[in-house]
C-alpha cells in the first residue's frame, strides 16, 4: 500500500473525494464488457430487488481510524456527516412500515461514535429486530465505549468486526501500526462478555479483506485457518469469518491508481464475473440509508452518490411499492460484488 496516505481524501482535497471523479476513473479503464452486459448475459438485467430484509443504516463517516482501503473515506476529520436523531426517527418510522425487514445493519464510519447510537440500537431491539453492528474493534477500547460490550451482550447485538488478517503485518499495513494489538485486546474483551463462543445471542463475526489487488481465498478454508491461528497465538475465538472483495472505489481506488494496479484489478474483477453470485447480491434484499436520510441500493452506491432509482430517494418519503418496482443502478464498480465467490455484506454469495 502507498505510504503517507493515512488521511481522508476529503481532508487532502484529493480529486477522488468527488464521487463523479471516481466513476470517471473507472470508466476510463479498458474493459471487455460492461457490468450491465454481463448481467444481461446471465439473464438478470435490469437487476430487480427482492423484498427488503435488511435496513442498512450508515450513521456517518466519522471514524477513529483512517484505513487505507476504506470505501467510505471515513476518518476522525469527518465530523460533519453524522446522522441526527430526527433522521433516525424517520428511519424507524419506515422500519415500522416494512414488515419484511427483520434485520438492522449499522455501519459507518464507526457507528458507535454517533451520539445517538445506543438510542438507535435500543429502538431497533425493542421492535424485535436483529441488530448487527459493524465494528472496527479498536473503537471498543476508547473510554467512551467502556459499557459497550455489556450493552451489546444484554441486547443480543451481533458484532461484525473488521480484521483484515489474523496475522499482525497484514492488518497493520492496512489499518496503521498498533491496530492489530488493539484489535486482539478488543476481541479478548468480547470473549470475556460471552461473544465468539457459539451463543446465537452473542455472535462474533470477523470480516477479512485482502491487503492488495487480489481476491480473497475460499471463505470456508480461511475461516478454518483463522480460527486455529487466533486460538493458537492469542487464545481468542470467534464464530464465523466472512471474506470480502476490495471494492475499486474511494481510498482503495486511489491506491490502485497510484500503484499502477487499477486496469489489471478491474480487468480481473470483470474477467471473474460469476453469474451464480447475482442472486445473493446485497442490493437485492437490503435498503441502504445514508447519514442524511438519502436512499441507495447499497453502501457502495451510497459512497458514489448513486441514489436509488425512485422519484424521492429519501427515508421521509419511504415508499415500499416504488422501491420494489425500481431497477437497481449498476456500474463498473459492481464487478467487485460478482467476482470469484461473490462479495456482499454477508461475505461470499456463491
Ligand atoms: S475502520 Fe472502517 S470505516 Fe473506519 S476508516 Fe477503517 S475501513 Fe473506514
Ligand atoms: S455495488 Fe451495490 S448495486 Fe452494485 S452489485 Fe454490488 S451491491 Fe449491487
Amino acid at each position: 500500500m502507498a505510504e503517507g496516505r493515512q488521511t481522508s481524501l476529503l481532508s487532502r482535497g484529493a480529486p477522488l473525494a468527488d464521487p463523479s471523479a471516481q466513476l470517471a476513473r473507472l470508466a476510463a479503464v479498458p474493459l471487455a464488457e460492461e457490468f450491465a452486459a454481463a448481467l444481461a448475459r446471465a439473464g438478470h438485467f435490469p437487476l430487480r430487488p427482492a423484498p427488503i430484509e435488511i435496513f442498512q443504516i450508515n450513521t456517518g463517516k466519522l471514524c477513529n481510524m483512517t484505513c487505507r482501503h476504506c470505501h467510505v473515506d471515513a476518518g476522525p476529520d469527518r465530523t460533519a456527516e453524522n446522522m441526527d436523531r430526527a433522521t433516525m426517527e424517520g428511519v424507524l418510522a419506515a422500519l415500522d412500515r416494512c414488515p419484511t425487514a427483520h434485520t438492522v445493519d449499522l455501519t459507518g464510519g464507526a457507528p458507535e461514535l454517533n451520539p445517538h447510537f445506543r438510542w438507535l440500537v435500543e429502538q431497533c431491539v425493542t421492535r424485535g429486530k436483529h441488530v448487527m453492528d459493524r465494528c472496527n474493534l479498536t473503537v471498543l477500547l476508547l473510554p467512551r465505549s467502556a459499557d459497550l460490550p455489556m450493552f451489546f451482550a444484554e441486547r443480543g447485538v451481533e458484532l461484525v468486526c473488521s480484521l483484515p488478517h489474523w496475522r499482525k503485518p497484514n492488518t497493520d499495513a492496512q489499518r496503521g501500526d498498533g491496530t492489530y494489538d488493539k484489535s486482539i485486546e478488543a476481541l479478548r474483551l468480547l470473549n470475556r462478555h460471552g461473544y465468539g463462543q457459539g451463543d446465537p445471542r452473542r455472535m462474533l463475526t470477523l470480516m477479512h479483506n485482502p491487503a492488495g489487488a487480489f481476491l480473497p481465498g475460499k471463505q470456508a478454508a480461511l475461516e478454518k485457518e483463522w480460527k486455529s491461528g487466533l486460538e493458537r497465538t492469542h487464545g481468542v475465538s470467534f464464530d464465523r469469518l466472512i471474506a470480502l472483495n476490495n471494492m475499486p472505489i474511494s481510498r482503495f481506488l486511489e491506491w490502485l491508481t497510484e500503484s499502477g494496479n487499477l486496469d489489471a484489478y478491474l480487468g480481473k474483477l470483470q474477467g471473474q464475473f460469476n453469474a451464480s453470485a447475482v442472486a445473493g447480491l446485497m442490493c437485492r434484499n437490503t435498503l441502504s440509508i445514508g447519514w442524511d436520510g438519502r436512499l441507495y441500493d447499497c453502501d457502495f452506491n451510497q459512497m458514489l452518490a448513486i441514489d436509488a432509482d425512485v422519484e424521492r430517494p429519501h427515508i421521509r418519503d419511504f415508499d415500499p411499492l416504488a422501491l420494489a418496482a425500481r431497477a437497481i443502478r449498476v456500474d463498473r464498480h459492481c464487478f467487485g460484488c460478482t467476482a470469484g465467490a461473490g462479495s456482499s455484506c454477508g461475505g461470499a454469495t456463491a
